[in-house]
């Protein structure tokens, strides 16, 4: 008789083993450092509704690799942890009285369970949870070193502010010039507000990105976000005026095909098409003599350049469009070999903004003296926790500022003088700006992570994670150079902090739309994993199609899985083997192939096709009846990353091998 496949008990006994004897557990020795991989996975924000398997998608493509380079003598460091800031949690306790710290950790106990359910190669003993005093005592610590070396600072920027509501609203809760939440036209205000100065590092996080290993259309958004610009600032005398009209162009040989000049204007600025308003004046051509109008408009970027350009419609289409609209000569002269003007560089890229007028976040480690000013807070006093004595609803400042408790005995840290600490919490783009380099020593409570263990597992060697990221990896390129300059890492391993990037191709629903609430198409596996097991929902989320591109969620396709799985498990417990006969020669080569092609499919994260040649296989096998344990054991053993659960019964319960085959050699 066969014995069925109880997924259920299976599964739940292997993952309580492995938790038990702690097989995933990092090593603490490395025998040399070519044989170190640290394989990371963008670390979730825990939400509140649960993850669905578009999430988990990522992480199976982490866990196969990092389950083949242990067998392959890698020592691996693969950590989980959470991004447990933010807005979310504070907006549900606005709504519902329910602490953000309370709900974070709920959340993160059904995003664990999720994850522990789908048979995860996690080491547990490195999660960290950014919203913990152990964590962010050490991103306060971090911003006390960047204010130390200058690249933090305070000036006045307006921010969205919404007088309904009395608080300050983020980007993505303005829609269309609104407040999303009571629908009142949103205001600008001017607030002081910290910045970190990334802009001293554009260069170098442009030129950075030609020795590492990313998809390319990431480095264009890398390079487009920075947005560096090169050419010359050219002056220009406005006729009758004793002033000039400082123009930055990229093309300063079409100078004398320039008709007007356009300058930025916060008229106009509602107006979607191009709209423009003549000033009355005259500019002089520096090279031809020729009288330009002065134009205000709309087109022109305040932040770009000078915020001022020369029109030349006749070589640029905005230009041409503008002069259309407005019936403005367009001249067609051949390039000036001429170049006039002072040389400059401009960039799109700002300093970044990190104040937020929010509870929910790492508060700023500033203290405020009336003699001394801006001071930090002494490291031996850190972290300053977040007080607990918080009304969420706004009141057009910090929640923070209300606390009864935050302000109590604050002394300046230079002279001791009663004073005030900085109400307003950080970004939380600063959380995961260095969330990777505390997974390599989470635990340590002297530092940020010891100089030992960054120089043995950094950088991170390959990193897996998509959707909006422009930003994350901008800012946590740059700490991780500042950290570098500043001699906080170890110089022999470089000043880029992820060698590999890949982002694996969004889930969508089986309407092969985008899985979300207000379609009702969300899979989450809570609903598959009871019904067909973890391995199935890791072999089908693996073969649904290439790793990096968009494919829609199939019933169907589980089902494949499924009976994949069945047919695997049926060709280990036949009755009657035949024992140690002579395999075929087209069954040897098949084996061999197969090797081959795992091998490097999971390498180059093609996991699809290792499972469809490891089905080829499966067929061949049962077709030539093929029972010498050999080739059950080699196949088991390349099935392992993929389905961890069905092959460790296999290779433990049925061929009667050692546990665990996790940590067997690969053929
Ligand atoms: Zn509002
Ligand atoms: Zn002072």
């Amino acid at each position: 008789m066969q014995k069925k496949y109880n997924h259920a008990v299976i599964e739940k006994k292997w993952q309580e083993k492995w938790q038990k004897e702690g097989i995933y557990n990092t090593p603490s020795e490395i025998s040399e450092k070519s044989k170190k991989r640290y394989v990371l996975d963008m670390f979730p924000y825990p939400s509140g509704s649960t993850m669905h398997v578009g999430h988990l998608e990522g992480y199976v493509g982490t866990d196969i690799l990092s389950r083949y380079l242990r067998m392959n003598g890698y020592a691996v460091l693969h950590p989980m942890g959470w991004d447990a800031f933010g807005l979310p949690a504070e907006n549900y306790a606005i709504k519902t009285g329910v602490s953000p710290d309370k709900s974070i950790h709920e959340n993160i106990k059904t995003f664990k369970r999720q994850l522990e359910s789908t048979g995860m190669s996690y080491d547990w003993d490195h999660e960290i949870d950014t919203s913990s005093p152990e964590f962010y005592r050490w991103t306060q610590w971090l911003f006390i070193r960047l204010f130390e070396k200058g690249l933090a600072y305070k000036k006045k920027s307006p921010v969205n502010f919404c007088p309904k509501d009395e608080t300050v609203l983020a980007n993505e809760q303005v829609i269309d010039g609104h407040c999303e939440r009571c629908d009142t036209p949103v205001i600008q205000k001017e607030l002081d507000q910290w910045f970190f100065k990334i802009t001293d590092y554009a260069d170098r996080l442009i030129s950075g990105l030609d020795d590492i290993d990313w998809p390319e259309d990431v480095k264009i958004q890398q390079k487009n976000w920075i947005g560096k610009s090169e050419g010359r600032t050219i002056d220009f005398e406005v006729e009758g005026q004793n002033r000039k009209i400082n123009v930055f162009t990229t093309r300063p040989d079409t100078l004398n095909s320039a008709t007007f000049l356009a300058v930025a204007s916060k008229e106009g600025k509602d107006i979607k098409e191009k709209w423009g308003k003549f000033t009355g004046k005259y500019a002089v051509n520096p090279l031809t003599g020729d009288k330009l109008p002065v134009w205000e408009t709309n087109y022109v970027d305040v932040s770009y350049g000078t915020g001022a350009i020369m029109g030349v419609p006749a070589y640029d289409e905005r230009d041409k469009e503008f002069a259309l609209k407005y019936h403005i000569d367009i001249v067609e002269k051949p390039f000036t070999k001429e170049i006039l003007g002072e040389k400059t560089t401009h960039y799109h890229l700002r300093d970044w903004l990190i104040s937020r007028q929010r509870y929910w976040g790492c508060p700023i480690p500033m203290i405020q003296c009336k003699d001394c000013g801006w001071q930090p807070v002494n490291d031996t006093d850190l972290p300053i926790l977040l007080p607990k004595d918080i009304d969420f609803l706004p009141h057009g400042e910090s929640p923070i500022a209300r606390s009864k408790t935050f302000q109590e005995g604050v002394k300046c840290s230079k002279c001791g003088k009663p004073a005030k600490r900085e109400v307003d919490t950080m970004d939380t783009y600063v959380d995961s700006s260095w969330y990777f380099i505390r997974f390599v020593d989470s635990k340590n409570e002297k530092e940020f992570a010891s100089e030992e263990n960054i120089k043995k597992w950094l950088p991170v060697d390959d990193y897996i994670g998509g959707g909006h990221v422009v930003q994350h990896l901008l800012f946590a390129r740059f700490f991780w150079k500042v950290l570098f300059d500043g001699g906080l890492t170890d110089k022999s391993i470089g000043d880029e902090p992820f060698l590999k990037l890949r982002a694996p191709g969004w889930i969508l629903g089986t309407d092969s739309r985008k899985m979300s609430k207000r379609w009702g198409n969300i899979v989450t596996p809570d609903e598959i994993i009871p019904k067909f097991g973890a391995d199935t929902l890791r072999v089908y989320e693996m073969f649904m199609g290439p790793f990096n591109v968009m494919k829609p969620w199939s019933v169907t396709g589980v089902e494949g899985a499924y009976r994949f799985l069945g047919r695997v498990w049926r060709l280990y417990n036949q009755e009657g083997k035949a024992g140690r006969e002579a395999v075929k020669p087209e069954v040897v080569s098949k084996l061999h192939q197969t090797i081959k092609k795992v091998t490097n499919d999971i390498k180059e994260y093609k996991f699809n096709t290792a499972i469809s040649s490891l089905m080829e296989l499966v067929n061949t096998m049962i077709e030539h009846k093929v029972y010498s344990s050999e080739y059950l054991e080699k196949l088991a053993l390349l099935l392992a990353p993929f389905a961890p659960h069905m092959t460790e019964e296999i290779w433990v319960e049925i061929l009667g091998k050692p546990f665990s085959i996790h940590k067997a050699d690969w053929p």
